[in-house]
């Protein structure tokens, strides 16, 4: 009995040893191919803002997850309870949250979440630290999506610095012990932009969204506050004084919106060839580009093309 529990032990022990000396092994790396590429369903989480941030930057890519079965959150940290030119407060702020989950419905995704911090006033302190580790724990995300630190609005920027502060924090197991920490780092990315000071965004992977193209305008048609009547900067004028009125309301936002998207894909031609290939990455019309954040796991090119699966479909 004892010997047949050495040579158990013995070989539970040697076994994997020689697996690791074995030339060609499977690395780390291929493993998490093998796995993202099979059955695993990626849990994805992206902070926006405002309600509407995370649907503008990364819309087209979640409705690709959603569709493929993958668990996709949107966090908006504000309430946007200043972004419109005739509503304000706590009444605002309920008409964003039901935008954003209608928006979410037509996604697909699974949850729209919409933090009770006022919108212009967000600020990285502890407090919000503490809740930005905890909604990253509790959706056990694979993948954390944000804004870039160098965005024109405080609210994107502390937004950006709030998930930084949360990228290696998620894994420590006394910070927030009340939710059990995450025993793999997320790949955490940045949504793309336009600024170049200090640093211009750089594309890590850009993703095509033509097929899922009109459900993200549909979803973003769904922030009425927004675009229909202009948000913040809107007036009386946009407002339309009947059915008629509001079809061309429709229509011109639609159109206006194809045109803020459109030069996403030129600008990040060169990477989406060199993604997709010639043939399919010269045609490429509308696309979301993300850089991957040098704080959380860093991914290879070949496991960030497998966690952004909108390759080969
Ligand atoms: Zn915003």
């Amino acid at each position: 009995m004892k010997k047949a529990i050495f040579v158990l032990v013995s070989l539970t022990l040697i076994v994997p040893m020689l697996i690791l000396s074995m030339p060609g092994r499977v690395s780390a790396v291929d493993s998490d191919l093998a796995e993202v590429s099979s059955t695993k369903k990626l849990r994805i989480i992206a902070f926006g803002a405002h309600p509407d941030d995370c649907e503008e930057k990364a819309g087209g890519v979640s409705a690709i997850w959603a569709a493929l079965g993958h668990q996709v959150k949107f966090v908006s940290t504000t309430n946007g309870d200043i972004g419109n030119w005739r509503t304000t407060g706590a009444l605002l702020a309920q008409r964003r949250t039901t935008e954003a989950r209608q928006a979410a419905k037509t996604l697909g995704i699974e949850s729209s979440l919409v933090l009770d911090n006022h919108d212009g006033e967000l600020m990285p302190t502890l407090e919000n630290r503490k809740k930005i580790v905890r909604l990253i724990r509790e959706w056990k995300a694979d993948i954390v999506l944000t804004h870039r630190t160098n965005d024109y609005h405080p609210d994107h920027r502390y937004t950006g610095v709030l998930v930084q502060d949360a990228a290696f924090m998620v894994t420590a197991p006394f910070f927030c012990p009340d939710v059990p920490r995450l025993p793999k780092n997320p790949v955490f990315l940045y949504y793309s932009d336009d600024f170049e000071r200090p640093n211009p965004f750089r594309p890590d992977i850009v993703v095509a969204i033509d097929d899922v193209f009109d459900q993200k305008l549909d979803a973003l048609m769904a922030f009425e506050s927004q675009f229909i009547e202009g948000g913040g900067n809107g007036h009386e004028g946009l407002l339309a004084k009947n059915e008629a009125e509001l079809a061309v309301r429709q229509r011109d936002v639609r159109n206006w919106l194809c045109g803020q998207f459109e030069p996403v894909a030129d600008k990040y031609r060169k990477k989406l060839i060199e993604l997709y290939g010639e043939d399919k990455g010269k045609k490429i019309k509308y696309a979301e580009a993300f850089e991957m954040c040098e704080y959380g796991r860093q991914a290879s090119a070949a496991e960030l093309k497998q966690l952004f699966p909108s390759f080969g479909r």
